[in-house]
């Protein structure tokens, strides 16, 4: 049996699911991220040069693929990157290219817990996060070690990287570098290919929506998709329906218009009529679920933006929901690395405890003084105490070392899960590294959740093992 790797937040019946839905970038078509990241850096540096007046030099900064981390939310104001937990207390923080020192992070933010609602924090959390959250921070640093540059404050900076990368999107400059080197940034996978034709003689019907135009999506479709087919012609044989520039999440909620599109060349025409198979522009879900006469629950989609593809979607319209992590693989076998020094780091705990549990009854009895202590052993259990959590926290250093050298994992913040974590199995029903391992299981499989016991339920099941 392959080991499976589509993980389960909420039970889903593949064989209960009708149309199967498909953001196409990172999530169908697969890119190499870092060569994709480096493009985008380079970008953003060119856009704040020619747009906003940024001195030529910041075109010079080179990027770091390995400086970020999905899902670090920027603090526009202070200049700062951070990492937080379920709770948005923040666990892990950078100013510029350096990590925040203990006693300056405790001055700069007096409560742990930060309010994600307020307009001083941006929540990075797609792919992009990478050449985003390294371009502002290498800003940042710039701005610190030189007063005299003509950089602007720290929030302008975090909307000028922004703009200049959704700018860098929607001008086209992005896919024209993608359309002159495709092997460069697109991944090609027969494998997922196979699958979807597997999907279809299942009877699955199966969807892209996707916020890319027309023209880009016949491009990476006819580049990656096409060449492996056997029992169809084309991509538009394939796929039931496709909808270019859907404008996620607003086609979740909003009721705009479709229009059909002549695959053959791109031209458009309006249409009153019901949706049929066929490629669309724009448009919204109300009137996709109406006209194929579905409820939300008979669609899986699946996307890789926690915002633009899956919460919304949740929240608007109770599709199922898919998501792609494509930085998921890397972190399971770096948690195989990690699981002998995990398992030190408990046998230690076990030690520790009936130590601290010796500690805790001498210092009662020394506090309310029922009887003379033992001094000597006090001190004595304090020192092994120290020296076993000098060890642990080498340990803990020694496995953080695995992940990302700033960031650490991307799933956990210290014991908790982190708040990309969090927001995933929220919104997500279920997730996997790449739509492959998906496709290749039965289209009539059970995903069923595993049961989450609650503390009070560890701990009875502790006393009573
Ligand atoms: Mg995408």
């Amino acid at each position: 049996m392959p080991r499976n790797k589509v993980f389960v937040n909420r039970t889903l019946n593949l064989k209960r699911i009708k149309y199967i839905g498909l953001d196409m970038d990172h999530t169908l078509i697969r890119y190499n991220t870092e060569n994709f990241e480096r493009l985008s850096h380079t970008k953003i540096m060119e856009k704040l040069v020619s747009r906003k007046n940024y001195p030529e030099s910041v075109k010079k900064l080179q990027f770091d693929f390995q400086f970020a981390l999905r899902g670090l939310v920027v603090d526009r104001k202070k200049g700062n990157l951070l990492k937080l937990n379920r709770y948005t207390a923040i666990r892990n923080s950078f100013h510029g290219l350096k990590p925040l020192d203990f006693k300056t992070h405790q001055k700069v933010y007096k409560s742990t817990y930060i309010d994600l609602s307020k307009n001083d924090y941006l929540a990075i959390d797609t792919s992009f996060s990478y050449s985003l959250a390294h371009a502002y921070s290498q800003l940042v640093e710039l701005k610190d070690s030189d007063p005299q540059s003509k950089l602007p404050d720290y929030a302008q900076m975090a909307d000028d990287v922004l703009d200049a990368l959704d700018e860098a999107h929607r001008d086209g400059s992005l896919k024209e570098e993608v359309r002159k080197n495709l092997s460069h940034y697109i991944i090609k996978d027969e494998s997922v290919v196979r699958g979807l034709e597997k999907f279809r003689k299942h009877g699955k019907k199966i969807f892209v929506l996707t916020n890319s135009d027309f023209h880009y999506s016949k491009l990476l479709l006819d580049y990656a998709v096409t060449p492996f087919l056997k029992d169809y012609k084309s991509w538009v044989d394939l796929f039931e329906i496709v909808i270019t520039f859907a404008q996620k999440p607003k086609f979740f909620y909003d009721d705009l218009k479709f229009l059909k599109v002549n695959p053959e060349d791109g031209t458009m025409s309006n249409m009153d009529e019901k949706l049929s198979p066929g490629v669309y522009q724009s448009g919204g879900a109300r009137k996709f679920t109406a006209d194929l006469g579905l409820d939300g629950d008979d669609i899986l989609y699946i996307g890789d933006h926690i915002y633009g593809d899956i919460l919304r979607l949740k929240k608007d319209c109770n599709w199922r929901t898919a998501m792609i992590i494509e930085e998921l693989d890397e972190e399971l076998q770096k948690n195989v690395e990690a699981e002998p020094i995990m398992n030190e780091i408990e046998s230690l705990m076990h030690q520790k405890e009936p130590l601290e549990e010796e500690l805790t009854e001498l210092m009662t009895k020394k506090i309310e003084k029922e009887s003379p202590v033992d001094e000597k052993r006090i001190d004595q259990l304090q020192d092994d105490i120290t020296a076993i959590d000098t060890q642990i926290s080498q340990l803990i250093k020694k496995q953080q070392a695995l992940y990302n050298p700033n960031w650490g994992q991307l799933m956990r913040a210290g014991n908790e899960e982190s708040y990309f974590a969090y927001q995933m199995e929220r919104y997500a029903c279920v997730y996997m590294s790449k739509i492959g391992d998906l496709f290749e299981l039965s289209p009539r499989t059970y995903f069923r959740a595993p049961r989450r016991p609650l503390s009070h339920e560890v701990e009875m099941r502790s006393l009573t093992v």
